[in-house]
């Protein structure tokens, strides 16, 4: 992806920034007197921390409500909050590729950084397992969209979880306990889309956006095909579109699926040449800035997406 971030300046802001911060030892929240300050790039990883910390972090998402997470360039103002951050947590170099340059920046030796993958059972991009697959480029890239494989989300939890509890230990038991309560909502989740997945009439699903969901697809057996890799910056192929539309045709499918945030016209054109109907697949990478408001979680996301699923795939 194209680096345009003036990283100079980014060191040069925070340069003076580390000259008029206060000192403040690293370690352990001091007696809890005052809230962790956590900042998070993506929102599942947002939703994730407020949900293990409950009212005991300050917990903010770099990303503006509504932007689109691919392309997303820092600001000189998020290197000055991660600054003043006791934990920044983001998905992986992959997802954010330009989080390790801004770490650089980074004057703060307390600041506990959490890759959220840690540990995860990362794929490659554009692989769906045993089902057919091809067009996608980027062959050896990871797919950086593994918070959509729910046993991945619970390991990305448990990896929020040590951050936090490394920053405070007095409530070590609160957050583990609500970690616990979490990741069994998770399981339930999982478990939900083995089961309404399941004696489907259609077994392929068609996403007019960037190859989002090929965890979601290799974990419950579907096939997947997007009409973009897995960054939705590079436009689809001539050669791309026509064999969609001969997928479409041939496999006899009712909808195809648009994306979050981002312009739905490739769905739109599929829809218009083949007659299908649109249905939204959310990759909850962020949210609008209504969702935001309204409290919108990522379990409530990937629930709609479900429901969206099974209408698409004709299940029972
Ligand atoms: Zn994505």
């Amino acid at each position: 992806m194209k680096q345009k971030v003036p990283i100079i300046v980014f060191l040069m802001v925070l340069f003076l920034l580390a000259g008029c911060q206060k000192n403040e030892s690293p370690g352990v929240n001091k007696e809890s007197k005052k809230k962790i300050s956590i900042v998070t790039t993506l929102f599942p990883l947002y939703d994730f921390a407020r949900i293990i910390c409950g009212d005991k972090a300050e917990i903010k998402l770099l990303l503006p409500p509504g932007v689109e997470a691919h392309s997303y360039e820092p600001k000189p103002a998020d290197l000055i909050a991660i600054s003043k951050a006791d934990i920044f947590i983001y998905t992986n170099a992959v997802m954010e590729p330009w989080a390790t340059t801004l770490l650089k920046g980074v004057a703060s030796p307390a600041l506990r950084i959490v890759d959220a993958s840690e540990g995860a059972a990362l794929r490659k991009a554009g692989v769906a397992d045993s089902h057919e697959e091809k067009g996608h480029d980027h062959v050896g890239a990871m797919d950086p969209h593994l918070w959509l494989d729910f046993s991945n989300a619970r390991i990305m939890v448990d990896n929020v979880t040590n951050g936090v509890i490394s920053k405070d230990q007095a409530n070590k038991e609160f957050y583990l306990a609500n970690a616990q309560k979490y990741k069994e909502d998770l399981q339930k989740l999982d478990n939900d889309f083995i089961l309404g997945l399941t004696g489907c009439i259609k077994n392929t699903f068609l996403h007019g956006g960037h190859y989002a969901f090929g965890y979601l697809a290799a974990r419950y057996g579907l096939t997947y095909r997007s009409a973009q890799a897995v960054n939705p910056d590079a436009e689809p192929t001539p050669a791309t579109i026509a064999q969609l539309l001969k997928l479409v045709k041939t496999s006899g499918i009712e909808y195809v699926y648009s994306e979050e945030l981002v312009s739905p016209r490739i769905s739109e054109m599929l829809a218009r040449e083949t007659g299908v109907k649109i249905l939204t697949l959310h990759g909850a990478h962020n949210i609008s800035k209504d969702d935001l408001a309204g409290g919108t979680s990522f379990v409530n996301l990937m629930r709609e997406n479900l429901k969206n699923l099974k209408t698409g795939l004709q299940c029972r």
